[in-house]
């Protein structure tokens, strides 16, 4: 390609909305552009690394056996209806009705249509397993779209779907998967933790996620550099200490602590550590108030505790509800004598001589024990915490930001019974198929990748999905030596199947230079004053230095670079 015929509107000013480095790069090297609100148009270098990272995940997901189709975005509301999902999706889901006045939507994923399609084709174990994907256009109307493709409203996804006789298929497809997703990620050259997590509402017995390790990720994750175990922080676990602080249980006894309010100012006054603290906090479980009970120094996780208690809805409970069930001000809340459901985390149940409110405005009361003073029910309900004890080896915690780029999912037989996809087995039983699913967004794995593999100057593409592998600068077109040699070259590189750029405009070199590495070309060839001597310059966006070689160099040069990807 000839730079100067390229629909390539690169940006000097990048909109104040463009917070992130991918938003602001893919702007300005020109690979997206906004339409609305989480809404891009893909531009033609944008849209040939998007081809690539397609590819990429295309040739993992064929290599691990699954197959492609593609299937419609418009798709009929009865599916969903009958998954209950029409509802749950709420106003995430695009809907829309045709002259018929019939429902449609604009398909957030796929579960329920690919369950009716296996349902209306497959009927005996003889066809399973089997695991089914495609690449395509999904819908969401995201309550706050950002970060550009990172989370906006139309994007491409690669969503899998397994379909097995029991547990035992589903494990094997679910292992083939996440080693496929390994793959696709090792091969973008990414730095990624793969991480346990909830299953929430979706049901399921178990579930991953593919974490781009990134400070502008909107998840927490823990691992253990040891053992390699890795979780989201809603699920991360913190077990029971094996070995808990022995210490004599001290009489209990209510003491003033007038205006206190918060932890710290709690331990000031009483000059103790927040770790003899036991917070206890007033929560609404659907209908009913519950209490839950975390050390001081400690966030309530409240994933964990929805969990537990398996309700629907659950936020603080207003200042009125805590004044009533505490009958006290907000800030003196505590176990003793309350009439609700108590849950206490571990650390509570193991710790001892705890401050606790006293449900009495202005008092706490001191050397608290759990058993001894109160009962409660005791449960894993704290996120975990920097350094903390690793679940698996007992090694330290790290805790991490990500961005979820990837997840796989255990579903069983969720879709397969409400939706009837059942199949017949050797003795002629009539079971639901085991299934999973697995999605990739493929525009946010586009962008996680310049998140991670970039400079001051721009982008810096892997090999693997750069839009183009090699770019000549020819230094001065003007210059008949420079430019034969350039188109030499270039023709040369494309009989050879290298994906060429040729810088042919008629601007400065130090523009070009520029723009080369705004783009992010993984081989630069400059060609200059040497040409004469038949010397071009190469230089790797990667590195500083610059080689001179001639030309059948370069190019013997080249081709291992790209080959070696
Ligand atoms: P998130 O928590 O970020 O909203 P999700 O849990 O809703 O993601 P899934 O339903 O598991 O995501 O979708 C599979 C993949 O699709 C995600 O891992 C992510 O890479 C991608 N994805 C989801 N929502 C968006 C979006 N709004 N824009 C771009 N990619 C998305
Ligand atoms: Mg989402």
């Amino acid at each position: 390609m000839y730079f100067s015929k390229m629909f390539l509107p690169t940006m000097r000013e990048v909109p104040a909305e463009a917070e992130i480095i991918s938003h602001k790069l893919m702007l300005r090297a020109g690979l997206i552009r906004k339409l609305a609100s989480g809404i891009y148009s893909f531009l033609p270098l944008g849209l040939r690394v998007l081809k690539k990272v397609e590819q990429v995940v295309r040739e993992e997901m064929d290599r691990a056996g699954a197959q492609e189709l593609l299937m419609s975005a418009l798709l009929p509301a009865e599916s969903y209806r009958e998954s209950g999902r029409w509802e749950v999706f709420g106003p995430e889901m695009f809907r829309l009705k045709d002259r018929n006045d019939r429902d449609f939507c604009l398909g957030p994923t796929h579960e329920e249509i690919f369950t009716e399609t296996v349902k209306h084709s497959v009927r005996s174990y003889r066809g399973l397993p089997l695991t089914l994907y495609q690449i395509q256009t999904k819908y969401r109307d995201e309550i706050r779209p950002r970060f550009g493709v990172m989370r906006s409203r139309e994007f491409i996804m690669k969503d899998a779907y397994s379909f097995d006789r029991d547990d035992a298929g589903l494990d094997i497809s679910y292992k083939q998967m996440e080693e496929a997703y390994r793959r696709i990620f090792d091969r973008l050259g990414l730095i990624y933790k793969v991480v346990e997590a909830d299953t929430g509402a979706m049901g399921g017995s178990g579930s991953q996620e593919f974490m781009v390790i990134s400070d502008i990720g909107e998840d927490a994750i823990a691992y253990c550099k040891t053992c390699g175990y890795g979780a989201n922080e809603e699920k991360a676990s913190c077990p029971p200490l094996k070995d808990p602080v022995v210490e004599e249980e001290l009489p209990a006894e209510k003491v003033l602590t007038p205006n206190i309010h918060t932890i710290s100012e709690l331990t000031e006054f009483l000059g103790c550590e927040p770790t003899r603290v036991a917070k206890t906090l007033i929560y609404k479980a659907d209908d009913m108030l519950v209490a839950a009970m975390v050390r001081g120094d400690r966030e309530l996780n409240e994933v964990k505790l929805k969990n537990i208690l398996g309700c629907t809805e659950l936020e603080m409970a207003d200042e009125k509800s805590v004044c009533t069930v505490t009958n006290a001000e907000v800030g003196f809340a505590g176990p003793i004598g309350l009439k609700i459901k108590i849950i206490a985390d571990y650390e509570i149940a193991q710790g001892k001589n705890l401050i606790v409110g006293a449900n009495e405005t202005d008092y706490h009361i001191i050397n608290v024990n759990m058993e001894r003073d109160f009962e409660a029910e005791v449960h894993d309900i704290r996120s975990i915490a920097e350094g903390d004890t690793c679940p698996c080896c007992g090694n330290e915690i790290t805790l991490a930001r990500g961005i979820e780029v990837g997840h796989i999912f255990k579903l069983g037989t969720k879709y397969s019974e409400i939706l009837k996809c059942n199949y017949v087995d050797e003795s002629g039983n009539e079971k639901p198929m085991v299934m999973g699913c697995y999605g990739i967004g493929i525009n946010r794995l586009m962008a996680s990748v310049i998140e991670q593999s970039n400079d001051e100057n721009g982008i810096i593409w892997p090999m693997e999905i750069a839009p183009y592998q090699v770019i000549i600068v020819p230094v001065n077109i003007l210059d008949e030596t420079v430019m034969n040699i350039a188109k030499n070259m270039y023709d040369r590189l494309q009989k050879l199947n290298v994906e060429v750029l040729l810088d042919d405009r008629n601007e400065r070199a130090g523009v070009k230079f520029n723009d080369a590495d705004l783009i992010g070309i993984p081989i630069r060839i400059n060609i200059g004053r040497k040409a004469a001597e038949g010397l071009v310059e190469y230089k790797l966006r990667r590195g500083h230095e610059a080689l001179t070689l001639t030309v059948d160099e370069a190019i013997e040069k080249i081709l291992t670079q790209v080959e070696n990807q």
